[in-house]
């Protein structure tokens, strides 16, 4: 039982408590939440940026073959424009001008035929045949432009049907030496170029690329609608340079459909820009997959942990309630519902020490009943314990503050210990005891105590089992001298506190 008592006392520093069980779990649970949730979210920026990437290739090298191909056929208007200026032009025959114009000029199968217009509008050269039939361009943007500013260089026009097919028409202007209009050479690219061109690449119906000039306006899309060819974006929020710059990127909805998409521009300077547009979904598919699995298996184990958590923590409560009831077991009286001895002696040590450090007094009242066995022998053995459980309760009613300790010092003694105060204090304490116990046996059958008193300073050369013999001495006075008495011991006057 002692050995016990003892692991128990020694134990107990290293004792988890089932509030700190709970407290690190919930902050492994954090931890381990957050470090998954980061994880996760790298992951996803991982992929993004991976999609960006691609689509900025994507886009970049559609730019790239855009520009290359407007650059070739803009060099063959630029010689059709700057040959017009020959003087034998208007002198040689026809196939001869035709030679001397379009021989470099390139008859790739996306490209329409070159025209000359003159200042007027009116068809008179055509790459494709040496008579052309009478044509007014008069009206269109592409004249007007040219004939209104001479520094328009190359126009692109915006997308139109074209001799049949839908076109986009480059055209550059032709001066004469003074900068004076002598009409336009306009060329065109079918839409077939880009059909073709988007064809090659291996893209996901959902995917959007979109080609447009630096006015913002689409001049060619996929999936294809008509109905957008041509749109001026200005007027839309979206991919203003604001929030999609070249080489930039931008995700929500684009200016076309409600689809969700990560868009990203291409990063050249040519006269048109490509957006590649990929849907959100799809950049965050596989992502999606595996977040949902690692989140799972996370909560999984996060519920697991918690429940396990819940249940130890219950066992620790249930043990520590045990634990704790076992401890006052073994550190109080059954009879009195006092401290006991073991309990009396742990604490007078303690107080005796911290008195010793303290430089304060410590008291000591030894109370013995009167005639104890007497009483026995005439009431019985059950109404003797009745009588030191009312005088328990009378000592118990007396020492109320906080440091004192009541204890059952043997069979029909008692032992209070009473921490900084004096052999005066401590004597007004067992009078009153003294006199409770009288009062109250006054009742029944007649029975009384006589109480010791000591009271000293402790120092480092003395031992507690001095005051416990002083008290004990007092006592043996009180009995002496008629019993029902308090007594308080004379000890040396250095120690002594009275
Ligand atoms: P004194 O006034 O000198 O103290 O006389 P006393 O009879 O009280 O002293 P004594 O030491 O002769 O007798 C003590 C008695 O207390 C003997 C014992 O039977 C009795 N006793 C000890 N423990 C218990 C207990 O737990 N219950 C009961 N009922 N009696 C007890
Ligand atoms: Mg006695
Ligand atoms: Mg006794």
């Amino acid at each position: 039982m002692l050995s016990g008592w003892r692991e128990v006392t020694a134990r107990r520093p290293w004792r988890i408590s089932a509030k700190l069980l709970i407290v690190s779990s919930v902050v492994t649970v954090i931890g381990f939440s957050a470090i998954c949730v980061n994880v996760m979210l790298d992951m996803r920026r991982g992929e993004e940026a991976l999609a960006r990437q691609t689509l900025q290739n994507l886009a970049t090298s559609i730019e790239s073959d855009v520009s290359r191909n407007i650059e070739i056929y803009d060099l063959s208007l630029k010689a059709v424009a700057s040959n017009m200026l020959l003087p034998e032009i208007a002198t040689v025959s026809k196939p001869i001008r035709h030679l001397i114009l379009f021989d470099h000029a390139i008859t790739a199968r996306h490209f329409g035929a070159i025209q000359v217009f003159d200042a007027e509008g009116r068809l008179t050269i055509d790459a494709s045949t040496l008579d052309p039939l009478p044509e007014d361009r008069s009206g269109e943007d592409y004249f007007r432009v040219h004939r209104d500013n001479p520094g328009a260089g190359l126009f692109i026009s915006r997308p139109m049907l074209f001799r049949g097919a839908y076109s986009i028409v480059l055209s550059r202007r032709i001066s004469d030496t003074d900068g004076g209009f002598l009409g336009v050479v306009a060329g065109s690219i079918r839409f077939s170029y880009f059909h073709e061109l988007f064809e090659r690449l291996n893209l996901d119906p959902e995917d959007t690329i979109t080609v447009l000039k630096r006015d913002r306006t689409i001049m060619m899309r996929r999936p294809f609608d008509l109905d957008i060819i041509g749109t001026n974006l200005n007027d839309r929020q979206t991919w203003k340079a604001d929030n999609l710059k070249a080489g930039g990127s931008y995700a929500g909805q684009g200016p076309v459909d409600p689809t969700p998409r990560l868009y990203v521009r291409s990063n050249g300077g040519g006269p048109m820009f490509v957006v590649a547009g990929k849907p959100l979904s799809a950049v965050f598919e596989l992502w999606q997959k595996e977040a949902y699995r690692i989140g799972a298996v996370v909560l999984a184990l996060i519920l697991f942990m918690l429940a396990s958590t819940l249940v130890l923590a219950r066992e620790i409560g249930r043990r520590a309630e045990a634990e704790r009831k076992l401890e006052e077991m073994a550190t109080t009286d059954a009879l009195t519902g006092l401290k006991n001895r073991r309990k009396f002696d742990s604490v007078i040590d303690v107080e005796w020490r911290r008195a010793t450090r303290q430089k304060t007094p410590v008291a000591l009242l030894m109370i013995d009943a009167d005639h104890f066995k007497a009483y026995n022998d005439t009431f019985g053995h059950q109404a003797g314990d009745q009588l030191l459980v009312g005088i328990a309760i009378c000592i118990s009613d007396s020492v109320r503050r906080a440091g004192d300790c009541a204890a059952r010092y043997g069979g029909e003694e008692f032992a209070v210990l009473l921490p900084d105060i004096s052999a005066a204090d401590a004597f007004k304490i067992a009078e009153t005891i003294r006199r409770k116990v009288q009062g109250w046996s006054d009742e029944q059958a007649t029975s009384t105590v006589s109480c010791g008193i000591a009271s000293l300073v402790p120092t480092a050369d003395l031992d507690w089992s001095i005051l416990v013999a002083a008290a004990d001495k007092a006592l043996y006075a009180a009995k002496a001298g008629g019993r029902n008495q308090s007594v308080v011991a004379s000890l040396p006057k250095l120690s002594l506190v009275a």
